[in-house]
């Protein structure tokens, strides 16, 4: 099937009538922003409408207005009512699987042809920028949002995010990387402030945006909504012009979220280009008064208008080439990537044996029966802006019955969002019905997940569990058959500590997309190898995780008082156990790992981008089947002046194996792998020393390690009056004189630790310490050299 192309210009009221198959629609930008009045550069700083940029249309000066649209993981281009909670209608496009399945799949490659797709789709639909990927961290597994995220851990939110961008940017059309930044959670998103310290910012909640930008340059970037430490993302001139823009290199345009704007002023100075959607032009009118009276300089406006030109002039090639083609996209070809994406994605928790060999893969379709309306009636993606109309829809009741040509007994066993939904005598019925058919069967697969209401954009959920009446039917189902496989659809973990005793094999389908119900069938009959890892940890209770306490803060503001130690980081700092470890997920077959070896490749290592430490490790398939393993790499520097995080994951490789089959791989460590963002000094650092790089199939079941000894800088901060007495026996030039002059004063060995941490002005003030200030002063300039 090929869907056409729309050819429908953005309806909504006062759009620009840009007929695509216009001649003549590029300009010149620099003669462009030479004929703009100020007025007009104001006007073009904010949207025409809801999703199109303002044009201008005088004799002297022609500038197409072109529309931008959600995102991420499909066009959302609403042909009649606008807005940005997905409540309008939308034109037919490939609902490919949200993200929280697509950083399941931990493959680059996959999620760049993934993204070729949404670009074309975005091109011949005549809309220059699809808004997205969204990579915020998983802060917590309440964020309503976490399925339009990838990971809890930046570096699979930066490579995969690099990689949609790479695709879809590809197709001659542009991204918008968002929400920038520290927006995780949605709970009172507009205002809310996320107080975080800066070295949290850079090494947890920035490095995403950061691999992203400095890989795959996105022709834009969306500002988040909320305030970082009280200032607001739109408004915030370290985040959007001396983070983003100067130390990251990025060349493109910001522009705000749906509304993120408070003042528009502050805003264009402090980096945002365009403010969307369309103020009415009362937000233009302060943009211009701010110039005439001095408190604006025209020049920052200038700037901005280039970006939002140069934005309009790289969309038009790709735009009017495919109007003037009338090309279309391959709908069937797209629906069967979204089925590989979403097979991809599918991550197995748990396959135990029952009489003898593991559930899963099905033998076939015989004796299975199918047990949830989930099955029949798929979850498939998240609610809000980013819902897309699907071109067709699976489920895997459908799929199932289709490849395996059984007949597949099937009993919906609960509602999902319905009126009726666990209540009295139907919640009862239908979970007696559901009894008898898994009674009858061989294998049972029950069908389980949260409804649409649990989980969205707008709001965060206020739990991690499953609907009680879906547990209670797992209760009754797995009374009378042994052999139970739970398939879950949600969008962010659910607790599976209370039920999972339950079922010996347990699959994680996550959202799957428009082709969620076949892919998810693919890899129950063993069609496909499930390779999928999880990219959030699933703990055992929500009590357990990080954010617990702070989340999602209160009048105004939300406290990341866990710091670095988001995710994984956090359980294995407090050797916690969890349900599901980060990185974990099953297959049918299995892999060894051997030779994990790693070696130093220069000397002097600073925070770049080159290679350092070069990391081997074979691994083999030591089963019978084909299959993929994530080989992932975590570094810890034990030794570091600073609290590190026990282990990191700094890369990963998917790797295809044939039985017996072995490889190599080998991992690049930058520099930058192994550094820190020092909070005094206010930059990266390597601290030279030992570390340590584990590699393994999860990140607890490392399978060897090597240390390395890197060299690195002597990170020193400078002596000074209120240094501790211990940070001044550690200085290599005076400390051993200090050492000398406190025994001197009268201070002994073992008294030493009771004064280690007094400043030495006060050891000074106190004569402790054989010198006085002057003494210390002289000692200081010494040690400072
Ligand atoms: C969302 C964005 C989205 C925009 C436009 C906002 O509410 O936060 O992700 O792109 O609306 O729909």
């Amino acid at each position: 099937m090929t869907i056409e192309e729309t050819t429908e210009a953005p309806s909504a009221a006062g759009s620009p009538q840009n007929s695509p198959s216009t001649p003549g629609r590029a300009f010149d930008v620099e003669h462009a922003l030479a004929a703009l009045t100020l007025e007009e550069k104001a006007a073009l700083l904010s949207g025409l409408d809801f999703w199109t940029t303002q044009p201008v249309d005088r004799p002297e000066v022609t500038v197409p207005g072109v529309m931008v649209t959600d995102g991420p993981h499909g066009l959302r281009k609403q042909a009649e009512s606008p807005d940005h909670l997905g409540l309008g209608t939308s034109v037919p496009a490939t609902c490919f699987p949200p993200a929280a399945t697509l950083g399941s799949t931990w493959d680059p490659a996959l999620l760049r042809r993934v993204g070729e797709a949404l670009g074309r789709e975005t091109r011949v639909n005549d809309v220059a920028v699809l808004l997205g990927p969204g990579i915020n961290i998983k802060r917590s597994p309440l964020n309503g949002r976490n399925f339009e995220y990838l990971s809890e851990d930046p570096v699979i939110s930066g490579e995969l995010g690099a990689a949609l961008v790479a695709g879809i940017q590809s197709q001659g059309v542009g991204t918008s990387l968002k929400h920038f930044a520290a927006n995780n959670q949605e709970a009172d998103r507009m205002r809310v402030s996320a107080d975080v310290d800066e070295r949290t910012l850079r090494e947890i909640y920035l490095p995403g945006f950061e691999r992203v930008v400095k890989r795959a340059q996105p022709w834009t970037v969306m500002c988040s909504y909320n305030k970082i430490n009280d200032v607001y993302a739109s408004q915030n001139h370290w985040l959007l012009t001396e983070v983003l823009r100067d130390e990251w290199g990025f060349t493109g345009l910001v522009v705000s979220d749906w509304g993120a704007v408070r003042d528009r002023v502050a805003a264009v100075a402090a980096g945002l280009d365009l403010e969307m959607p369309a103020s009415g032009g009362r937000t233009d009118a302060e943009v211009v008064a701010a110039v005439r009276a001095g408190e604006l300089d025209e020049a920052v406006v200038d700037v901005a208008a280039r970006r939002v030109l140069s934005l309009v002039a790289r969309s038009l090639p790709a735009l009017d080439a495919a109007a003037a083609s009338g090309e279309g996209f391959d709908a069937d070809a797209h629906h069967a990537l979204a089925r590989e994406a979403a097979a991809a994605g599918t991550v197995l928790l748990k396959n135990e044996s029952a009489d003898g060999a593991p559930l899963l893969p099905l033998a076939s379709g015989e004796g299975v029966a199918v047990i949830g309306e989930l099955a029949r009636t798929p979850r498939y993606q998240g609610a809000g802006s980013s819902q897309v109309n699907p071109t067709r829809l699976d489920d895997a009741l459908s799929a199932l019955r289709a490849a395996t040509g059984a007949e597949v007994p099937f009993a919906a066993g609960y509602t999902v969002d319905g009126a009726d939904a666990g209540s009295g005598t139907d919640a009862d019925a239908l979970r007696d019905e559901a009894v008898e058919v898994a009674r009858a069967a061989g294998t049972v697969l029950v069908f389980l997940g949260l409804p649409a209401s649990y989980e969205s954009e707008g709001f965060d959920r206020a739990h991690m569990d499953l609907p009680a009446e879906q547990v209670a039917l797992l209760e009754a189902v797995a009374a009378v058959s042994s052999r139970v496989v739970v398939v879950l659809a949600n969008g962010s973990a659910v607790s599976v500590a209370d039920w999972q005793h339950l079922a010996p094999a347990v699959v994680e389908g996550w959202l799957g997309g428009q082709a969620g119900g076949s892919g998810v069938v693919d890899v129950l009959l063993g069609a496909v190898n499930p390779a999928g890892r999880l990219a959030e940890t699933i703990p055992l209770r929500l009590q357990d995780n990080p954010s617990y306490g702070n989340f999602p803060g209160e009048l105004g503001h939300v406290r990341y008082g866990e710091g670095l130690l988001v995710g994984y980081r956090w359980y294995d700092a407090r050797q916690a156990d969890v349900a599901y470890p980060f990185g974990h997920g099953l297959s049918y077959t299995t892999f060894a790992y051997s030779g994990v070896a790693a070696e130093v490749l220069r000397t002097d290592v600073v925070a770049d981008d080159e290679a350092a430490v070069r990391v081997r490790v074979t691994v083999t398939n030591t089963g019978d089947r084909a299959g993929a393993e994530v080989v992932q790499a975590y570094v810890a520097d034990p030794a570091a002046q600073v609290q590190r995080p026990e282990r990191e994951l700094k890369a990963f490789a998917k790797v295809d194996l044939e039985p017996g089959e072995s490889r190599e791989v080998t991992f690049d460590l930058s520099g930058r792998d192994l550094a820190y963002w020092h909070p005094v000094l206010r930059r990266w650092v390597v601290e030279g020393g030992e570390f340590e790089v584990a590699v393994g199939t999860s990140s607890r079941d490392l399978r060897g390690s090597a240390t390395v000894v890197v060299d690195g800088e002597d990170v020193r901060l400078p002596l000074e009056p209120l240094s501790t007495v211990n940070e001044a026996l550690d200085h290599p030039v005076v400390g051993p004189r200090i050492e000398a002059l406190v025994h001197g004063g009268g201070v002994a060995d073992d008294m030493l630790g009771m004064i280690g941490d007094m400043p030495l002005t006060v050891i000074a003030d106190f004569g402790m310490g054989g010198f006085d200030r002057a003494g210390l002063a002289a000692l200081l300039a010494e040690a400072n050299g």
